[in-house]
Parts: C-alpha cells; structure tokens; sequence
C-alpha cells in the first residue's frame, strides 16, 4: 500500500479551543473520502487558551494529526507558512481553523488539481456573520490592490487553497518576511484556477484578526506587490509644480492686461506651489531609490521556470542556511 502522505492539510490556530474539535470532525470526515493518505497539520500560533492540550490530546489519538506550536503569536501568515514548509503532501491545503471555510470543499479542490491545476483558490462569493466595516474595507482593499500591482491576485480570495507540491518548494525559496501569501502564490505562477462558495460563519468565538492585524496585512499585501504609494510623492508634486506655474502665468497675463501690480499674497501662493512641487518630487525619486533597494533586498529569485525541454533543469536542493533557503 502506499503510504506516502498525498495531502497536508495545514491549520492555522490562534486561542480556537471552542471550535477545534468540530473543525477535526469535519476535516476527518471529508479527508476520509479523498483517496489518498492524508496529515491534518495544526499550527498552534502561540495560543494561550486550551487549544494545545486538544491538538496534543487529538495527536494521541490519531497519527495523521501533526502539531507545530509556536513560541509566541507570529502571526496568521507566519503560521500558513510554517504549515506548508513541513507539510509533505503532493498537495497541501490551507484553511481556518473556525469551518468558515467549509472542508467540504476541499473535495472539489482535489478534483481540480487531478484535472491538472497546480492552484486552486476558493473565492467568496458572500461573506456571512462578518461586521459591514469588516466586509466593506475587504472589498475596497482587494480592489485597491488590484488597481495598484501588475501581479494577477484574485479578488475575494482568502488563503483557503489547494497548493502543488511545486508551488509549495518555490513559496520556500521567498524568505521575505512581511508575507502576504496569497500574493506570492499568485507570483510564483502556475496554472491556476478558482472554486467559488459562500462563506459560512465562524462556528465559535470571536475573529482572531484585530483591526491592528488587519491594517498589517493589507500594507504587507500593498507594500510588498506595488510601488504605487512610493509614486504618490512624485505625481503630488508633478501636480503642484504645474498648478504653480499656471498660476505664476496667470498673474503674468493679468498684471500684462491690467497693469496692476502683482499682490504679495498671490505670488507668496505661487511660490509656495512650485517649492513644495520640487520637495515631494524630490522625496518621489528619494522614494524610487528605496524601492528598488527594497526590491533587491526581498531577494524574490528572478523567474521561475515550470518546465524544461532539450536541455536538463538544474537539480534543485534546497538547504536550509540560518532562516535562508538556498539552491
Ligand atoms: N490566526 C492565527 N494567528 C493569528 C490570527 C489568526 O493563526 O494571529 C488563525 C485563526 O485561528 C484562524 C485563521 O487564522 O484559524 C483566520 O483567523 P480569523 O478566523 O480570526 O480571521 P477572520 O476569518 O475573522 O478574518
Ligand atoms: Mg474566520
């Protein structure tokens, strides 16, 4: 029989000891009817509830339940992260531990992946039990990102997702990290596709993502797929010095046609428009430098290849060198 483990199944935790039992149940049961071996990979995210003694307690019980547990809160995106490194599935599926994100369809995930997909993404369709500031600031931000970068990054999508064992190696070799995952799996590439569902309620307890968490992921997802907020700088000053020049020039004309002399306040105005222009276009190229040191310092790798004809692809190693990873 074989007994290589097909798919991971990666569980982020954050203080979730009112829902963890049922999230195991439903995973169980839907895992149960794929066909293939399976591990159930909890990530306890430093909690300071009961949830380490019921992973640990669900671990005596069922080997095909793992545990990572953190030292401290690092983080939901830290946790994912963690889960697909020591994940070792042909396939690895992230998803909440609070069964907003319905299990079941994982199944549908699967039978995508066979078709050939090397991502498949659930996308929401509705958003149920979530605050109206909650639903509307996601909506702004995903569009914002998606008006902002040249990277494909679906809207509405969370990181509940089915992940190719190839994509899983690549997302190791980043080793930025203010991760936004689900942007760096939509860089790495691939075939990708959606499933889309209604996302249900959290089963129990309140959100674990605080207003604070929320802000940093939305700047680590703006920050690290676009330099748009580097070019407001310039554009902002671009605008101030041609809105100072046309109004240098008007008062020109005017003092030309009137013969009246320039007051001191309109050519204060004007003055101030066009110094102020220079300072933010200055700080935009400032801006511009730091960008692309940014850029080098991410250390992204410069492509990825998917496959190669006539000629060998380089054999890829990855070892781990301090929290590096390298060929
Ligand atoms: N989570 C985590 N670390 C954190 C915050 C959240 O591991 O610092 C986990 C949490 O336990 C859950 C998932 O990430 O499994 C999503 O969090 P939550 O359901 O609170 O977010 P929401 O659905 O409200 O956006
Ligand atoms: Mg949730």
């Amino acid at each position: 029989m074989n007994t290589e483990i097909e798919y991971s199944i990666v569980i982020p935790v954050y203080n979730e000891e009112a829902v963890i039992e049922q999230t195991y149940a439903r995973l169980k049961q839907v895992m149960d009817q794929a066909d293939g071996p399976y591990e159930l990979i909890f990530v306890n995210d430093g909690s300071c509830d009961r949830s380490f003694d019921i992973i640990k307690s669900l671990r005596d019980k069922d080997s095909t339940v793992k545990l990572i547990s953190f030292s401290r809160n690092f983080g939901h995106q830290i946790a994912i992260t963690a889960g697909m490194e020591h994940g070792s599935g042909a396939a690895v599926v992230v998803i909440d531990a609070d069964l907003q994100d319905p299990p079941e369809l994982i199944l549908d995930m699967i039978a995508k992946w066979k078709e050939g997909y090397d991502v498949v993404y659930a996308k929401r369709l509705s958003r149920k039990g979530e605050t109206f500031f909650k639903k509307q600031t996601a909506h702004l931000f995903y569009r914002l990102l998606r008006a902002s970068t040249d990277i494909e990054i679906p809207v509405d999508t969370g990181d509940f997702r089915l992940l190719d064992r190839k994509v899983c190696n690549e997302m190791k070799r980043l080793p930025e990290k203010n991760r936004y995952v689900r942007g760096l799996v939509s860089w790495v590439g691939f075939r990708q596709t959606a499933v889309e569902y209604e996302r249900d309620e959290r089963l129990a307890g309140k959100t674990k993502y605080s207003l604070k968490k929320m802000l940093k992921l939305s700047l680590d997802g703006l920050t690290s797929f676009s330099f748009k907020p580097i070019k407001l700088a310039s554009y902002a000053g671009g605008l101030l010095i041609v809105s100072g020049l046309v109004y240098l020039l008007i008062l020109l004309l005017l003092k030309a046609g009137s013969g009246s002399a320039i007051s001191g306040w309109n050519l204060v105005m004007a003055v101030q428009f066009l110094l102020t222009g220079v300072l933010l276009s200055m700080l935009g190229i400032i801006g511009e430098y730091i960008g692309r040191i940014y850029d080098e310092t991410r250390d992204r790798p410069l492509y990825i290849v998917s496959e190669c004809y006539g000629i060998k692809q380089k054999e890829r190693r990855l070892k781990k060198v301090g929290e590096k990873y390298v060929v």
